[in-house]
């Protein structure tokens, strides 16, 4: 064990980076708010089948990135490292398709067994939006608009962009897979050892494979856009009209495939180039079959997952803390005024901190260094007269003022 230091690919957050995560969290719940979501908070480990079954054998989450364990009770569990099947999950034991359509957002941590770099941790976190109960192009718009108001809101509507792709209806997938594997499959002994893996398992994954032989192979491969039947077209037509209307702009990216195998029609990523190889900063699309594969009625589902590290990273926008007014009481029945004081301007929702050791020095330094912008003197005078010295910390000025009228004399320009 390596002392005192988080596990490899863990990370504390506190400071400015928690404030930017956590204003990315608000301003999902309030623009997803808008858009009529509501909370869901599922687990953070489910059965390992959960995940397994959804996300197939041969998902890189499924077959390298899982955190599985036997639990004492010799349960095969598995930390959430992705929240559709989970929601999909929650969605079928709850009995919530008696209520359709079903608007779930969610987030939390997510868990996966990866190379930790920027932007890329073992644990990482997740804002997440599903759109269950709706099979037609209109409920993808709507998804992908609140994930441009969300980013625009968040500021990065000009550092981000929309890359869009169809994966078709299942029968366009079908037709393309046997058309891409044979073309594949003369050039096999060259592609990765991976992408050879993938020909057999997962082979529109070769698609977005990052390997430089594997991009020159995929170059000429056949384009799933000549594949496409007439509903799979229709589809992505419609969806396309949709985003035009909306105002969101989009490029048509063919190689944009999704790691999971139960997604068809619309795949998404918005994505920057602020923040190297981690640049996909939000991604999802569309997954018919998976709440049937984990045994519940046939319900369609639109969704998609955020990374909250790489959105903070990007959009820095917490808010700086409230500058505080430390109050400095100067002996015991001073100490115990303070708490008084101290309440009676919290009920003005004022931020307010006591330093109650050391000399006047020592605690006007603490408080230069915690950015206050007032310091309240009681001392045993004062407290004889009911008074308190008010101090600005900016310029200085101090006055004398009855414990009554503090509140009022605190004016923060
Ligand atoms: P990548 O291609 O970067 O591995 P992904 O396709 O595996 O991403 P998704 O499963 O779509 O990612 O997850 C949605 C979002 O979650 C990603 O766009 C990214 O912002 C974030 N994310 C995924 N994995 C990690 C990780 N290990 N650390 C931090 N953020 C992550
Ligand atoms: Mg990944």
């Amino acid at each position: 064990m390596s002392k005192l230091q988080p596990a490899r690919g863990t990370r504390d957050i506190y400071g400015v980076e928690a404030r930017n995560m956590t204003c990315v969290v608000d301003t999902f719940r309030r623009v997803a708010g808008t858009y009529g979501f509501e909370e869901l908070a599922t687990p953070i480990f489910e059965f390992t089948e959960v995940y397994k079954r959804p996300l197939g054998e041969a998902s890189d989450i499924v077959s390298k990135e899982m955190y599985t364990f036997e639990d004492r009770g010799g349960e095969e569990l598995t930390l959430r490292p992705e929240f559709t099947a989970g929601v999909c999950r929650a969605f079928i034991s709850n009995g919530m398709q008696q209520n359709l359509p079903c608007r779930l957002m969610s987030y939390g941590p997510a868990f996966r067994y990866e190379r930790p770099q920027k932007g890329r941790y073992r644990q990482f976190h997740q804002i997440n939006a599903e759109l269950l109960g709706q099979d037609t192009p209109e409920a993808d718009i709507d998804m992908i608009a609140m994930a441009w108001r969300l980013l625009r809101e968040l500021g990065l509507g000009e550092k981000v962009v929309l890359h869009l792709n169809t994966l078709g209806d299942k029968e366009s997938r079908t037709a393309y897979k046997e058309a891409l594997v044979t073309y594949l499959n003369k050039f096999k002994g060259d592609l990765s050892e991976d992408s050879q893996r993938r020909l057999e398992s997962n082979p529109l994954r070769i698609l977005d494979s990052k390997d430089e032989g594997d991009k020159k192979i995929v170059t000429d491969a056949p384009k799933l856009s000549d594949h496409l039947n007439e509903t799979s077209l229709n589809f992505f037509e419609t969806v396309k009209k949709g985003l035009d209307i909306v105002g969101v702009p989009y490029i048509h990216d063919e190689r944009l495939v999704r790691g999971m195998d139960y997604y068809c029609h619309t795949a998404f990523e918005f994505v920057t180039t602020e923040l190297g190889a981690q640049g996909t900063v939000l991604g999802g699309g569309r997954y018919d079959g998976l709440i049937e594969q984990l045994g519940g009625p046939a319900t369609s589902g639109v969704g998609w997952a955020g990374g909250i590290e790489r959105l903070a990273m990007l959009a820095d926008v917490g808010e700086a803390p409230e500058r505080p007014v430390v109050i400095m009481p100067m002996g015991e029945a001073a100490t115990f005024k303070a708490f008084e004081i101290a309440e009676m301007l919290r009920n003005k929702g004022l931020t307010v901190t006591a330093d109650r050791s050391g000399n006047m020095k020592k605690r006007m330094n603490r408080a230069d260094k915690a950015n206050a912008a007032f310091a309240i003197i009681i001392g045993d005078n004062e407290l004889e007269q009911g008074t308190a010295m008010l101090k600005r910390l900016d310029d200085g000025t101090q006055s004398e003022i009855a414990f009554a009228d503090i509140a009022a004399a605190i004016q923060f320009n």
